[in-house]
């Protein structure tokens, strides 16, 4: 079964809401503007209900089934922030709203989702219950998690959860996904080194904390090297390295390191954490320097669940033919803590050949738009059959 014929007739309404949405972009949680149009158009569209304020600016509409005897409810999530990136496209219906950009493409993710909650709440031709989620400040601010803690699960009794990103590089109209870790935990570091500064000719009367911080960034790397088994995936970077002395005979009283830490497994992470911390204490110890570590945690990894995986792949199939392998991505997404709740799959969706997510000439294809609307709508139709 390929593309829905009812998508190529909305295309032209969907793609007009996603260049709105483009024109208009918001940043994290102050998705106020998206949010308004989102709930307004869920209750044009006749959803049984529509809740606002969910995660402080999520949305989420209920739509039920011409039956509703299978008891399954199913989560669609989609979010609708911005980037602070100054837009480059040159497109009619670029940013209006200087610094701030749709440069991840969250923009077709809403159009695509409200796409098929318009298709969803018409046909109803399943048995059972759609929850659609549109989520606020998934780019760092942990919007899917604040919607989490708000209830969002136990709420509307959702049971099993999807989610789709758009991918430059893959062709249009295709899919890409893999089962268990795919996305990366992105935790943040910074380590405060306290030596004694002084004159820089007078080393021996101070503790020079920018020797022992260069120590410390060195052993650092033994996490990688010398404590991950080789086969999984972590990185540890130092990015900034900032002493406390502008001078060039003024030894240091204080450097101040940051950094990120990325993994594919949970049991990486927790390592990651435990080493980081004792390697910047201990080592400036040795020195007669002290460390402070402050360890921030983000995104956990995004576990995708074996079988819902390989439903989602099937729906793929289906919809497009095909659906490839997806390679492990370094990034974070806040869809993983939805799969922490709950059992589910994160899909990717083609773009084309287009710019990189986060780059100022970026933009969402329109022509995505058919495949990841019907990938939506079999996806319901298919776990929740009507009789
Ligand atoms: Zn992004
Ligand atoms: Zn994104």
């Amino acid at each position: 079964m390929p593309i829905k014929n009812r998508f190529a007739e909305l295309l032209p309404e969907i793609t007009a809401w996603r260049h709105d949405l483009h024109e208009n972009p918001e940043i994290l949680y102050d998705t106020h503007r998206t949010s308004g149009v989102v709930a307004e158009k869920l209750r044009a569209f006749g959803c049984d209900e529509v809740a606002e304020g969910l995660g402080r600016t999520g949305v989420v509409g209920v739509i039920r089934g011409k039956q509703t005897n299978s008891g399954r409810v199913i989560g669609l999530r989609a979010d609708m922030d911005a980037l602070p990136i100054h837009e480059q496209t040159g497109k009619p219906y670029a940013s209006k709203t200087d610094g701030a950009m749709h440069a991840c493409g969250h923009d077709g993710h809403t159009s695509m989702l409200l796409g098929a909650a318009k298709y969803l709440s018409e046909t109803r031709n399943f048995d059972g219950t759609v929850v659609v989620i549109f989520q606020p400040a998934e780019e760092g601010g942990g919007g899917g998690r604040e919607m989490c803690e708000d209830g969002l699960m136990e709420r509307f009794g959702v049971q099993e959860v999807y989610g789709m990103h758009n991918w430059p590089g893959i062709p249009l109209g295709q899919f890409a996904i893999r089962p268990g870790a795919f996305f990366a935990s992105t935790d943040q570091f910074e380590i405060t080194i306290e030596g004694k500064g002084g004159h820089a000719a007078k080393p021996h009367e101070t503790v020079d904390s920018t020797l022992v911080a260069s120590h410390v960034v060195i052993a650092l790397q033994s996490i990688a090297s010398r404590n991950a088994d080789p086969t999984g995936q972590i990185v540890v970077s130092v990015t900034s390295f900032e002493t406390s002395s502008k001078a060039f005979n003024v030894i240091a009283q204080r450097v101040t390191l940051k950094g990120t830490v990325r993994t594919m497994s949970p049991e990486f992470r927790a390592m990651a954490q435990e080493r980081l911390t004792a390697i910047a204490e201990t080592t400036a110890r040795a020195f007669g320097a002290t460390a402070k570590v402050n360890y921030i945690k983000g995104y956990p990894v995004m576990i995708n669940h074996e079988a819902e995986t390989e439903f989602a792949a099937e729906v793929a199939r289906a919809v497009s033919g095909d659906c490839a392998e997806a390679p492990l991505i370094m990034g974070g997404e806040d869809f993983a803590y939805m799969l922490e709740e709950r059992p589910g799959a994160y899909i990717l969706v083609g773009n084309g050949d287009t710019a990189s997510v986060h780059h100022p000439e970026y933009d969402f294809s329109d022509e995505a738009i058919p495949s990841g609307c019907s990938w939506w709508a079999e996806l319901v139709e298919r776990r929740m059959p009507a009789a």
